[in-house]
């Protein structure tokens, strides 16, 4: 069986953040696979402990992609700080150091910085002959050619938390047993973000199991500046924006995506946007929101007056539909290197210097008494539930998969042997009292 069909049928999706499907991914061509180890994401450590205890792994994996895609070279992507170490665990494949600057991990970054090819607005990595996957992305294709389905992911759990960890934890593991796990919180009033404090979000920790792209379970006191600007409602933003944005260009000149040369321009959306009365009246007039990440570097970092033009951003992006993304330069600024935020200095400006700690690799104390499995697939339509409330099911089985014609979905598999308490379009909940044994496998 093809390397990208058996990937697919493991059920893996890329754990890096997206959650592309894999399988599509490794049925381009392309001369250059990049295992993307950056970890960039401030208080993220699952890449680098990946990469340390798994290297056999990852090697065995490399190799069958590499083939897959027909590419000449194999590139391990890693922060400065940890090329040379991992250099010695990884010998015959190149490990690319990365500068520790925010987001060295973003896809269009780190073609750009390995490969010095910039990848077009509209276009993806394999149109320019790279294909890259996240470090446990390459781990799980290691699983999937032994034949082993995706059902465990792996988390560090981080932050305002006793004693920060990072493990391999079934699919669907609560985050309320995962800060449990870690000590608990250290600040009675506290918010759960599943990712990191620039890309994360804000998660009802009973209510949410962690996922394949789940990489960071962070804890923050509810006062935090990383929580005020996330819960700042958008007419709220918009006030401010009216008042007190200066036009003075320090998000867009600090932008990523425009240091690259695209047509991303925040302080231009935040004109137009207050200018229109806060309706998308002209998709086109907004263009320069569409090639935008989301990576919040404007509103947290470059911004002087504290605005949010990420946030107006995310909302422009959400209404556009299919816009083109503005090509701007075509070339990367002049300025990009003096421009770059360096990690340590973003995680001061961000107040998250102090719960930058280690997250030593351990293993869970227990299992989660139930699993909150999720079946939605960001690029897929929605999944078939293959299961029903009171039934029985094992390690590994098939509880939701792709409808005959959807070539983006994939399966998804039990992480622990029980009863399905619930299961809608959106999650199937394994609880193991009811059944003896639980996780094994
Ligand atoms: S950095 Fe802030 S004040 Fe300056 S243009 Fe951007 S949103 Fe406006
Ligand atoms: S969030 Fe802001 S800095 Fe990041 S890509 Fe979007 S506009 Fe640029």
């Amino acid at each position: 069986m093809a390397l990208a069909e058996a990937v697919r049928d493991a059920g893996i999706l890329g754990a890096g953040g997206a959650g592309f499907p894999a399988h599509v991914k490794y049925k381009s061509e392309a001369d250059i696979f990049i295992i993307n180890g950056a970890e960039c994401e401030p208080l993220a450590h699952k890449d680098g402990a990946i990469l340390e205890a798994r290297a056999a792994d990852v090697v065995v994996a490399a190799a069958a992609v590499r083939a897959e895609l027909g590419a000449k070279e194999v590139i391990l992507a890693v922060k400065e700080s940890r090329a040379r170490a991992l250099a010695k665990l990884y010998g015959g494949v190149e490990v690319f150091p990365v500068a520790e600057v925010y987001p060295a991990g973003d896809e269009a970054v780190l073609v750009y910085d390995v490969t010095g090819r910039r990848v077009p607005a509209d276009a993806v990595p394999p149109d320019v002959g790279a294909v890259v996957s996240n470090v446990e992305t390459v781990l799980n294709v290691a699983r999937a050619t032994r034949g082993e389905r995706a059902r465990t992911t792996w988390v560090t759990v981080g932050g305002a938390v006793a004693a920060p960890f990072t493990a391999e934890v079934p699919l669907g593991t609560p985050a309320s047993f995962l800060v449990a796990e870690a000590g608990g919180a250290t600040v009675a009033d506290y918010v759960v973000f599943d990712g990191g404090p620039m890309m994360g979000g804000e998660i009802a920790p009973e209510e949410y199991g962690a996922k394949l792209t789940t990489g960071l379970v962070l804890v923050l006191p509810k006062g935090h500046r990383v929580i005020t600007n996330n819960r700042l409602p958008l007419e709220h933003v918009r006030t401010i924006a009216g008042s007190a944005c200066t036009q003075c260009r320090d998000c867009t000149e600090l932008c990523p995506r425009y240091l690259l040369g695209y047509d991303v321009t925040p302080h231009l959306s935040m004109r137009r946007f207050f200018s229109w009365g806060g309706e998308v009246a002209d998709p086109s007039f907004f263009a320069n929101a569409a090639g935008c990440t989301g990576c919040g570097l404007c509103e947290l970092y470059a911004c002087p007056m504290a605005i949010s033009p990420r946030r107006v951003q995310d909302y422009l992006r959400g209404r556009l539909g299919a816009v083109s993304k503005g090509e701007g330069e075509g070339r990367p600024h002049a300025d990009r290197p003096g421009r770059q935020v360096p990690a340590a200095r973003l995680k001061k400006r961000i107040d998250v210097a102090p719960y930058d700690r280690p997250a030593p690799r351990r293993d869970l104390g227990d299992l989660p008494r139930r699993v909150i499995v999720d079946v939605t697939q960001p690029y897929a339509p929605s999944l078939e539930v293959r299961v029903g409330e009171g039934d029985r099911v094992e390690v590994g089985q098939g509880v939701a998969g792709p409808a005959p014609g959807d070539e983006m979905g994939v399966p998804v598999y039990a992480s622990l042997a029980g009863r399905v308490a619930f299961a809608d379009a959106e999650k199937v909940i394994i609880d193991r009292t009811q059944v003896a044994g639980g996780y094994g496998g």
